[in-house]
């Protein structure tokens, strides 16, 4: 008989020495935020990400990007992370989880307790001046927000702009840096709630694979590394590490 695709991860996890994590937007949905590539949901319902969570756009009409991050900032001030962003973690905590490098803005790992972690789609943890380059702690955006005009600015007198990637946007260097090694070093990848369309993190994969790591899919459609994965699992990744968790006594 096959080994169940729960024992079978459990017993890779086991195995290995290095294990890194690469997050996306199906680790967040039980904490109810929606992936904007499912059509029709929530804040991405009427309006098109790429058009407005756009750099060109935000250098145009600052004003018109905040009317709406300003709902999508809003959206995320009241999530919790969920089961699977605890089990992350918890891997972490026991010493099965070398590294996490996720794609989500949305701070959940780490208010989880992840530590080492690579966000390399940037956090709306803070916000940046592209005008002087200063950063700013979250509450600065709310603040900006709040009072009239409505837009968060910098000491400077220019905008602000959220800290995370916007389309069109080049990742952050040192973040990505980071994200690579960690992959070159892994013999263990788990590949958690992202179908791997966005690049260049949908090229990281095939990084940790060419220097002889396993790849670990549990995500609940397909992505372009199921034939070579180990394991393929499509059952919810909050159900799923939780019970992994679990096996390896933790
Ligand atoms: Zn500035």
């Amino acid at each position: 008989m096959e080994p169940s695709p729960l024992s079978r991860l459990a017993e890779l996890l086991t195995e290995a020495d290095s294990v890194v994590a690469l997050t996306g937007a199906g680790v967040s949905t039980a904490s109810g935020i929606p992936d904007y590539r499912s059509p029709g949901t929530g804040l991405w319902a009427t309006v098109d990400p790429m058009e407005v969570a756009n750099i060109g756009a935000f250098r145009r009409d600052p004003a018109r990007f905040w009317a709406f991050y300003s709902h999508r900032l809003a959206s995320l001030a009241d999530v919790e992370p969920n089961p699977a962003h605890y089990a992350l973690a918890r891997l972490e905590e026991m010493g099965v989880l070398t590294a996490l490098v996720t794609q989500n803005i949305d701070r959940l790992h780490r208010r989880a307790g992840s530590r080492v972690l690579a966000e390399v789609h940037g956090s709306i943890d803070f916000a940046v001046c592209l005008s002087c380059g200063a950063r700013y702690p979250h509450q600065r955006m709310v603040d900006g927000l709040a009072a009239p005009p409505g837009i968060p600015t910098c000491d400077c007198g220019a905008p602000l702009k959220p800290g995370v990637v916007l389309f069109g946007e080049d990742l952050p260097a040192d973040e990505f840096e980071r994200a690579l090694g960690w992959m070159e070093r892994a013999d263990l990848l788990l590949v958690v709630g992202t179908s791997l369309q966005v690049w260049p993190v949908a090229g990281l994969p095939g990084v940790a694979a060419a220097t002889g790591a396993r790849v670990v899919i549990l995500n609940a459609t397909p992505t372009s590394y199921d034939r070579e994965a180990a394991v393929v699992d499509r059952s919810p990744v909050e159900e799923t590490l939780p019970a992994v968790v679990r096996l390896l006594g933790g």
